[in-house]
């Protein structure tokens, strides 16, 4: 294995890795998985709200009949899914526009 000429920091975590390793943003596979999974906690967050939000307002104010229950849930299921989806989006986002993932401890360093 050759050391040094290929080797470049993560812009995140600032421990260094052979370049294949880092993606285009340079940020190394536990910074990405760190993102994903931080990504995924928001995306169920809002998910879950948006949701929420969704029925009750069937609920209380459209007053759905069991007639079209199916249509109701998958109503339900479809801003889930929608609403997760951009909550990732934006969370993945943020910590790529932010330049690290890591909460305290990037940030206690350069202080
Ligand atoms: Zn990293």
């Amino acid at each position: 294995m050759r050391f040094g000429a290929d080797e470049t920091h993560c812009r995140s975590c600032q421990q260094l890795y052979a370049a294949s390793d880092l993606d285009r943003y340079l940020w190394c596979p536990s910074c990405r998985r760190e993102v994903k999974r931080r990504g995924s906690r928001w995306g169920r967050l809002v998910g879950f709200v948006a949701s929420l939000g969704v029925a009750t307002y069937l609920i209380v104010r459209v007053h759905p009949s069991p007639r079209y229950l199916m249509i109701y849930l998958l109503m339900l299921l479809l801003t889930y899914i929608l609403t997760s989806r951009i909550a990732v989006s934006v969370t993945h986002g943020y910590y790529r526009a932010r330049g690290s993932v890591l909460g305290g401890a990037a940030t206690e360093g350069a202080e």
